[in-house]
């Protein structure tokens, strides 16, 4: 069983059309099928009209799926229920640091020290940030995975992942999982009761998912969802991460810089079979070496 799972943030790009490609082609390919999730746990970016715009461009690219889309935000249950196993086993905390609390506590360590403060393989900066005080304990809280604790219940063991495509850096077969790479990461944000990496972890599972396919930018956070699947002992999909759409700037194609949208690609006289044709190569070869992500 294989997943499309967009969020509903914007419209559809040729990135995505490239992410859809390869997730169709691969279900082709296996003698497989592809269910529909909308990722619409951000309660502020996700829309509505931007998952309905989801189903008809992706019906006009001509791709199908079964049954209903998915929709996280309906299913917020799920992901409690995965966090009070974790955190039964004291393995979550409360974190009522904002994120100027923290980039203030950055900054000031690494003005102190000389040196640059670990990040998170997203980017993020690595928990706890030294002398970052906490607002008062009234404020809201996130959840975050005590990455300390939940390594130590591995206790050596290796995680691995079979993975059928390639990570940034030429990773391929069997790759072990280095969730120590990252810190303390968001399982339930502070206006919403999950975050990406719970949400993507739990209903990978509860949707059979056995075949996963998606951009090389969510290499490294596969690590992440190994743990998770490992600590709430959910089976393992097989992984396929698959080079991105480079814009002529150097940059990913993302939406918030302003790359085209299938819509408006279609409104200046696109067929889907151009744009298929123009996202296709990037399923088999990158058109440009990815950007490692700092
Ligand atoms: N919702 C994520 C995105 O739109 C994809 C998640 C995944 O495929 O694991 O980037």
């Amino acid at each position: 069983m294989f997943r499309f799972a967009p969020s509903p943030t914007g419209h559809l790009h040729l990135g995505h059309a490239l992410s859809a490609s390869c997730v169709w082609r691969a279900a082709e390919a296996a003698g497989g099928r592809v269910l529909l999730r909308i990722e619409d746990i951000d309660p502020v970016r996700s829309r509505p009209e931007f998952a309905e715009a989801i189903e008809e461009d992706l019906a006009w690219l001509g791709f199908r799926w079964e049954g209903a889309p998915r929709r996280q935000s309906e299913h917020l249950d799920d992901y409690l229920r995965a966090l009070e196993q974790l955190d039964r086993r004291g393995l979550v905390y409360r974190c009522r640091l904002t994120r100027s609390d923290i980039a203030a506590a950055v900054a000031r360590a690494e003005a102190a020290r000389g040196v640059r403060w670990p990040r998170d393989p997203d980017g993020s900066p690595r928990l706890p940030v030294g002398d970052a005080t906490a607002a008062d304990a009234e404020a809201p809280f996130a959840l975050r995975l005590d990455m300390r604790k939940a390594l130590a219940e591995l206790a050596g063991e290796r995680l691995s992942w079979p993975e059928e495509g390639v990570g940034p850096n030429g990773e391929r077969g069997t790759v072990v999982a280095r969730p120590e790479l990252w810190g303390d990461v968001v399982l339930a944000r502070k206006d919403t009761p999950t975050s990406y990496h719970l949400a993507v972890t739990v209903d990978d599972a509860l949707q059979g998912v056995t075949h996963v396919v998606r951009g090389q930018d969510l290499f490294e956070a596969t690590s992440v969802h190994r743990l998770l699947q490992r600590l709430l002992g959910l089976p393992t999909p097989v992984y396929r991460h698959h080079p991105l759409l480079i814009a002529p700037d150097g940059h990913k194609l993302a939406k918030t810089r302003g790359s085209p949208s299938l819509r408006s690609l279609r409104a200046a006289g696109w067929t889907p079979h151009d744009v298929l044709n123009a996202a296709a190569a990037g399923c088999s070869e990158p058109f440009r070496a990815q950007e490692q992500s700092t």
